[in-house]
């Protein structure tokens, strides 16, 4: 606009000088005509001089509205492309009077929209940048998010910049709240918080490390494996430090477990072979002289080698349906059948202890979907227990019903036996866990139970229990969902 302006005021100040030049011209004219001796008519020159005049105003005037027009039309031109805030080029009527402005302007304005054409395209540019970038920041920050794992991460400055929720759960702080804080006032651990320092301050020369830490986490000790690694700026700055805690209290766990396992499998399975192998070598030595003698070290050994064969099978068995490769072979069938056909097989085993059995095998209509060999398995330790575990005319008594309301099949094996003290009963289903003093009056395994919970609850779907009071005997229930 300041262009148009100047524009204006320069072209009146041109039409005013031409328009006293052209006076001037008029009155020099007609002065020197009156002064020449021939002239002597004065009315005709105050004509002439007159018409001069005439002609010059009006031939000013004319150009005075012409370049006005053209300037009112450049005016509303550039006025229009403020408005619509689109630079083009201007064009007037004007002729040449005014190609002198309208073709430097012209030229600016390309340059102008040159330079905002590119101004754009960069801005379109960032933007897209900004936007991939700002993608990519939540895409990061979804994939923190998700992973079961601790992780935070902290700037150069040790502040936090960045934490999941495990992390929040794990460290007990919330993110929102602790943003650009230093860890120092977030995460109460110590050793955390020195271990992310010694990886900052460690910079190129420690990039990433592992370390196993202990956290108490609400009372209890839990063991993660510290993944800490450093963030490096592409010039090799330290820009931050990334600490993952992988909780590995459960994996600890089960190696333990699994290290205790070798050792009773290999101490179980050493204490029978090494009574064979006792007495087998006094047979070798001849050290049984007479045949009642004999018989009884081949009755122990005969014992021994049947107690190493049961003891392998429920170790083959417990580690197969642990591992998941037990074959499981489904079938309806009626836990009142399967009853029936253990204690027919116990009779000569209770007989001979002086146990009586008792049955309340309801002729059930419904039936379980279950493996016949297994729930007979389970069914066989239940009830051997009970025997082996009722001292002399005690009593047995198996039962099986059908619970309608909640679609199940209950199977109860009862003793009037010594019984299990509430602190072993959370225990019996471990393996290899026998109850101190039973041993006196039963050979075992520990295993039976462990495995009588595989079938029903592993395998089955199932659920087994136990109550008893101490002399006064146990009961063991286990149930099966029933199908129509
Ligand atoms: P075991 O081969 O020793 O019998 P189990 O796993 O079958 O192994 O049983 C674990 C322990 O639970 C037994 O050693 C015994 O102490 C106890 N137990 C099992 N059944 C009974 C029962 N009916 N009455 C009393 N104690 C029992």
């Amino acid at each position: 606009m300041a262009v148009t302006t100047a524009t204006t005021r320069r072209l009146g100040l041109a039409t005013v000088a031409l328009v006293s030049l052209g006076a001037s011209a008029a009155y020099y004219a007609t002065m020197t005509a009156m002064r020449s001796p021939g002239v002597r008519l004065r009315g005709l020159n105050w004509l002439v001089l007159s018409l001069v005049a005439a002609l010059t105003t009006l031939l000013l005037t004319v150009l005075w509205r012409r370049v006005n027009a053209a300037v009112a039309q450049l005016t509303e031109q550039l006025e229009r492309m403020a408005r619509q805030r689109q630079i083009g080029l201007v064009m007037t009527d004007g002729g040449r009077e005014l190609e002198q402005i309208t073709r430097p302007l012209n030229r600016l304005l390309t340059v102008v929209r040159e330079e905002i054409d590119h101004l754009r395209a960069e801005n379109r540019e960032l933007q897209i940048r900004s936007q991939v970038a700002d993608a990519e920041k939540r895409h990061t920050e979804a994939i923190i998010f998700s992973i079961s794992d601790a992780v935070i991460v902290t700037n150069r400055f040790d502040e936090l910049i960045l934490a999941n929720n495990a992390a929040e759960r794990l460290l007990g702080f919330k993110l929102a709240h602790s943003l650009r804080r230093n860890i120092d006032h977030i995460v109460h651990d110590g050793t955390l918080v020195r271990l992310i320092r010694e990886t900052r301050s460690g910079g190129r020369n420690l990039t990433r490390k592992v370390v196993e830490h202990t956290i108490d986490h609400r009372g209890q000790p839990r063991t993660f494996n510290v993944t800490l690694s450093c963030v490096m700026t592409s010039r090799g700055d330290v820009s931050g430090v990334v600490a993952v805690l992988h909780d590995v209290t459960r994996d600890k766990e089960i190696a333990q477990m699994k290290t205790d396992f070798v050792s009773s499998v290999s101490h179980e399975l050493r204490t029978p072979l090494a009574s064979i192998k006792a007495y087998v070598e006094m047979l070798v030595d001849g050290e049984a002289t007479d045949e009642r003698t004999r018989r009884e070290f081949y009755e122990i050994i005969a014992g021994e080698a049947d107690r190493l064969h049961r003891l392998i099978d429920n170790i083959l068995n417990i580690s197969r349906i642990e591992s998941g490769v037990v074959r499981v072979v489904r079938e309806p069938l009626s836990l009142s059948e399967v009853a029936r056909q253990v204690l027919d097989v116990v009779v000569p085993q209770a007989r001979a202890r002086g146990i009586t059995l008792a049955d309340r095998l309801e002729p059930i209509y419904h039936h379980v979907e279950a493996d016949r060999d297994m729930i007979y398995q389970a069914v066989m330790n239940l009830v051997s227990n009970a025997i082996k575990y009722t001292p002399e005319g005690g009593t047995v008594t198996v039962s099986a019903s059908v619970d309608e309301g909640r679609g199940m099949a209950v199977c109860e094996v009862s003793d009037t036996g010594v019984g299990i003290s509430s602190e072993d009963l959370p225990h019996v289903f471990d393996k290899f866990y026998r109850v101190q003093g039973h041993s006196r009056m039963a050979k075992g395994t520990g295993l039976g139970l462990t495995l009588v919970k595989h079938i029903i609850e592993t395998v089955h779907d199932g659920k087994l229990s136990v109550t008893s009071e101490m002399g006064k005997g146990s009961t063991f229930r286990f149930e099966l969902p029933i199908v129509n």
